[in-house]
């Protein structure tokens, strides 16, 4: 017999360690050849006029894919790039290194499976199998004590079953050595400009420049948790608003598989043995099993979850004009500022907390009556941390079409500002505009009388928009009502 070639077709896997194909392909084979293919139907324009990935995280990914390469190189292998279609690709890449079998890791949602799904028919054809693996989940998928079409809709039925009935295994290890075969031409990683996009400018405002890759993914770990001991306070912080502490952060390297998300539960629990476990040690790891969660509903309700009826069919009511309202929570115009500063946010930087997901997409279904798939790919453009099982599985379900139709809520935005920023302080870093309005009182400028607007420096629907729809949760005679009761 001659010498054993596998592939290893990268994709949201961006990283040796914990990397189960990578492993696995250096015990199988002789030779390895690491290969990630730029494909353009990501950097295509969708049906909802949004891009599919936007700048902030085609940096990321640009940088993902160097540092894999770097990283790779340093274990004397090497990354072939190539841009374009990996059903052509990954054959052609077969063929010319006389591969025996391609490996990759299996992925939930409907685009990314499809994909594999044309690979796979294009290597038959060739007579090679494509090899799936299961790598993305904290819980092996058969390791959960349910089989994925009996998965409760209820998470935290979900959770305290497998809390109870299942173990989270230990990470693989990194590869000593990987042979590569001789490459000649491994290929250019592009630029954005190479994919249509400009290169993002960076905000002083952002809460922190998240660089792609393992090596910043790795060293964030250890910052957060080592350094800087926040994960000591994480139950108490993560709802903030400002800066890099408040939570992980962990999000945009968990989504591209720069970091594997078993490292980072495993971290945790060394942590928890030298620094001892408190509430917030735990509810980190709460955190991550809700990312689990909907990788596990999006295997067991296929596309459903990209339906504006989500699995339950029934889609909410939408307003009229709901293009030009849309058009106004996208920008930042709604006159409530406390939705306003979070979408902005996410236009300058690519990022926002939870606490302004939570709210933003709330009020663009609840108080705006806007079909939730056109915010849910608007996010799905400018997020860093875009993953499509985290990203629809939560609109669904702040739409109410999704999981746990018990919890489906709906937020009042001006109480959740008044908590949560209670001295204006994250309104006023993205609408300056409002600096001077004092207090809890900057969520609420239109209930300003002119002399305070005049006062404060606001010209009302000229500095800062006024309310673009009467909001329900707001009573508009009463300022006390609204804002402290
Ligand atoms: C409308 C909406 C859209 C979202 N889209 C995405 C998305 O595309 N990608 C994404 O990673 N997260 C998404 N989230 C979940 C959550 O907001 C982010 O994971 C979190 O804000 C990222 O910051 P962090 O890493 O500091 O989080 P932390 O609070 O530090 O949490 C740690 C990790 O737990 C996971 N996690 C936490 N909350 C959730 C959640 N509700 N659902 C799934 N995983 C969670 C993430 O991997 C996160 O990195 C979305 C939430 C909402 C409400």
């Amino acid at each position: 017999m001659g010498e054993r070639t596998i592939l290893v077709w990268f994709r949201n896997d961006l990283r040796i360690h914990d990397n189960e194909i990578l492993l696995e392909a250096t015990r199988k084979a002789d030779r390895v050849l690491p290969v990630y293919c730029f494909d353009p139907f990501y950097f295509k324009t969708t049906s909802y006029g949004s891009l599919k990935t936007g700048n902030f995280r085609a940096r990321f990914l640009i940088e993902s894919v160097a540092d894999l390469r770097q990283t790779l190189r340093a274990q004397g292998a090497e990354l072939i790039v190539r841009i374009g279609d990996p059903a052509e690709i990954i054959p052609q890449l077969a063929e010319q290194y006389q591969v025996n079998e391609v490996y990759h890791h299996r992925e939930v949602a409907f685009e990314e499976t499809d994909i594999s799904a044309k690979v796979e028919a294009a290597l038959w054809k060739i007579k090679l199998n494509l090899k799936h693996f299961i790598g993305h989940t904290l819980y092996h998928k058969e390791d959960l004590p349910f089989p994925i079409k009996d998965i409760p809709d209820v998470f935290t039925i979900f959770r305290k079953k497998v809390e109870r009935d299942s173990d989270i295994r230990p990470c693989f290890e990194t590869p000593a050595q990987i042979n590569v075969p001789e490459i000649d031409d491994a290929g250019q990683i592009p630029t954005l400009q190479d994919m249509g996009l400009f290169d993002p400018i960076d905000d002083q405002r952002a809460v922190m420049r998240f660089t792609g890759g393992e090596t910043e993914g790795l060293k964030h770990i250890q910052e957060y948790f080592w350094e800087t001991d926040r994960l000591k306070t994480y139950k108490t912080t993560r709802n903030g608003l400002l800066g890099a502490a408040y939570s992980s952060k962990f999000s945009p390297w968990l989504s591209m598989g720069s970091l594997s998300i078993r490292q980072v539960y495993w971290e945790v629990k060394r942590y928890e043995q030298e620094r001892g476990a408190n509430d917030s040690t735990y509810w980190l790891i709460f955190e991550l099993l809700w990312r689990d969660y909907f990788r596990f509903m999006f295997k067991k309700y296929g596309n459903q979850f990209f339906k504006v009826g989500g699995f339950k069919g029934e889609a909410p009511s939408v307003a009229n004009n709901q293009d030009e309202l849309f058009e106004k929570w996208k920008t930042g115009q709604t006159g409530v500022p406390f939705i306003d500063a979070n979408m902005r946010e996410l236009n300058a930087t690519g990022f926002m907390s939870n606490r302004g997901r939570q709210n933003t997409a709330s009020f663009l279904v609840k108080d705006l009556k806007v079909d939730w798939t056109k915010g849910a790919a608007y996010f799905e453009e400018k997020l860093i941390d875009y993953s499509p099982a985290s990203n629809w599985g939560n609109w669904a379900y702040v739409a109410g079409v999704g999981n746990d139709p018990r919890e489906n809520r709906h937020f009042n935005v001006i109480k959740q500002a008044a908590e949560y920023d209670p001295k204006g302080e994250y309104v006023k870093t993205w609408i300056p505009e409002l600096l001077h309005i004092p207090g809890k009182q900057v969520h609420t400028p239109f209930f300003l009388t002119p002399s305070e607007s005049a006062l404060y420096n606001i010209e009302p629907g000229v500095t800062y928009p006024n309310l673009i729809i009467k909001p329900l949760w707001t009573n508009l005679n009463d300022k006390n009502a609204t804002l402290f009761s």
